[in-house]
């Protein structure tokens, strides 16, 4: 039913610039090739997990440019999954014993805070080791490609957006509910057997859940694609263990180089972590980025963030430049985020994504 509600999802199957800008993930979504993590399993790794930390990196760079090799082949159609036997450990095994370790001095996001969480130390997230979920369902508000998304919505933030619109999860004001990675598989399962085109792994954040998510995914039994629903925010090392499992890297670009994001976000050196990580999503899998844009802040936010993209990624990147702030939680304390955008800077915020010469972007 969810094709009355949205007729535009239904069209983007036919929408040429989406499809060749993300065509793997439409291939995904069809069965016609395997989600990245389904050839993660495949792929055998030889490593200890008692092997220092660095050691299992070197392991992990070289099974990466494996990986991707492998991806390659099988999408080409020189190799078949089925032929691939599942290993006694896996490069996944390998993702997961290395995010398992990370969290002993987490450094999932750039906060880098260092707190042993497996000790039952909270750093600035305050998520635990057990991941812990707000809600489960198919999302109909989402970009068309995505539309019904499987989203499972998880508790916690690696940033404090004063205007955060779901701040009652990123900041804990619900308890939420422990899941077992057995138990989120099934559910991911069961989001897929319902009709969803991916499993959208959202929050809150889920940077700090990643050893969750990794673990969740060798349990999953079934086709689809991975989208990574994230603030952007995430270290480097999470960028590296995120290659060969995402599909999709659904990121936020929200603020500009200036002082805006560690005013408003409380997240220091933004623009070059954001960058960065877009770069990253770009070389390992396909992406959508969200261009929030905020009233007020075209001049200093939306034109730099449109014109490094079209730059940088190209100017066919999949772009949602999105109308839909409105003041939630503390906005009220950064005065020029007390209202909605007006008609005029909506008309300024398409123009400048033309002027970036953006071709694939939508509103
Ligand atoms: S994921 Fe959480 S605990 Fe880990 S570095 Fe980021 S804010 Fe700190």
């Amino acid at each position: 039913m969810w094709y009355i509600f949205r007729r535009d999802a239904l069209e983007v199957l036919h929408d040429k610039k989406a499809r060749a800008s993300l065509a793997r993930y439409f291939a995904v979504m069809g069965d016609e090739k395997p989600a990245k993590f389904m050839i993660a399993k495949r792929l055998p790794a030889k490593f200890d997990e008692n092997e220092p930390l660095k050691d299992l990196w070197i392991k992990h760079e070289r099974l990466t440019e494996d990986f991707y090799r492998i991806q390659n082949e099988i999408d080409s159609g020189k190799m078949d999954l089925e032929d691939m036997e599942t290993p006694e450990k896996s490069y996944l095994d390998l993702k997961i014993t290395i995010a398992g370790k990370i969290l002993e001095h987490c450094h999932l996001c750039n906060r880098r805070c260092g707190v042993n969480r497996l000790r039952g130390e909270l750093g600035y997230c305050r998520c635990g080791t057990q991941i812990t979920v707000s809600s489960i369902f198919e999302h109909l508000g989402e970009e068309p490609e995505l539309v019904p998304s499987g989203t499972i919505f998880t508790m916690g933030c690696t940033i404090r957006c004063l205007h955060c619109q779901n701040w009652t999860i990123s900041q804990w004001f619900e308890s939420g509910e422990v899941y077992t990675p057995e138990r989120l598989a099934l559910a991911v399962e069961r989001l897929r057997k319902s009709g969803c085109r991916n499993a959208n792994l959202v929050g809150g954040e889920p940077t700090p859940w990643l050893a969750q998510w990794l673990e969740t995914f060798r349990h999953v039994n079934v086709n689809i694609p991975v989208v990574w629903n994230s603030n952007s925010y995430y270290s480097e090392e999470t960028a590296r263990l995120l290659a060969g499992f995402v599909d999709i890297y659904l990121l936020d670009f929200k603020y500009g180089p200036f002082d805006c994001a560690k005013r408003i976000s409380d997240a220091p050196s933004y623009w070059e972590v954001c960058t960065r990580n877009h770069l990253y999503g770009k070389r390992y899998g396909e992406l959508i980025i969200r261009v929030l844009v905020l009233p007020n802040h075209l001049e200093c936010c939306t034109k730099y963030i449109l014109n490094w993209i079209a730059e940088n990624l190209g100017r066919d990147t999949r772009t949602n430049v999105m109308f839909q702030y409105r003041p939630e939680w503390r906005a009220y304390e950064v005065p020029e985020l007390s209202r909605r955008l007006n008609a005029k800077e909506m008309e300024r915020a398409i123009e400048l994504a033309r002027e970036a010469g953006l071709t694939n972007f939508i509103t």
